[in-house]
């Protein structure tokens, strides 16, 4: 059902993906939007055991959409390497495609320690009672990953860069 890369020398291992979505902090989540306008929404993530998870408000855009339609895709560039001299960029970037879903209660607290772990380390107690309520707060989404793929630039391919 998922395509293959056309230029499959340009395609990155499976570890080589999995360092990309561990050492990246943004990525672009595309959903189906109102009306089927495509909407793509630049998010922070984790990535924890082969999931993706972002947190944010429980109403807006991107939540109706998930709700009306699980399927999405995640896109992380790793590396955007302007080459002017040779009319090119180095690139090296990940697709994820999988189904989202809205996290209730309890599943809501690992990523959610996950994520305050990414992004503010050491500053953060989840289980303070101020913090804890954060929890009921929170909306939490997780991609469960169907299809994943990497490509880097020809050149990066061929060890240059
Ligand atoms: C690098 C980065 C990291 C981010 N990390 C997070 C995160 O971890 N969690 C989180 O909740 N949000 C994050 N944001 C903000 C995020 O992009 C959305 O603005 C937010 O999640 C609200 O989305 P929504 O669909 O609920 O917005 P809604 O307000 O419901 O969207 C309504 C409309 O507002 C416009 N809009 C919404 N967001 C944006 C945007 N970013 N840029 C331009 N127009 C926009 C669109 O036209 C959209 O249709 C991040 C943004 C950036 C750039």
């Amino acid at each position: 059902m998922f395509r293959e890369m056309r230029k499959s020398k340009q395609s990155l291992s499976a570890e080589e993906i999995e360092q990309i979505l561990s050492r990246n902090t943004a990525g672009v989540l595309a959903v189906s939007g109102d009306e089927d306008y495509p909407y793509a929404v630049p998010l922070s993530y984790v990535y924890l055991n082969g999931k993706i998870y972002f947190h944010g408000a429980k109403v807006g855009h991107k939540i109706d959409s998930i709700l009306r339609c699980d399927k999405v895709s995640f896109c992380v560039i790793d590396q955007d390497k302007i080459v002017g001299e040779e009319y090119t960029t180095y690139f090296r970037s990940v697709i994820a495609f999988g189904r989202a879903r809205i996290l209730e209660g309890e599943e809501k607290r690992k990523p959610l320690v996950e994520l305050c772990e990414k992004y503010y380390p050491g500053h953060l107690d989840i289980t303070e009672p101020k913090v804890a309520g954060a929890l009921e707060r929170v909306g939490l989404i997780e991609l469960d990953i169907e299809h994943v793929t990497g490509k880097q630039a020809a050149e990066l391919a061929m060890g240059k860069g």
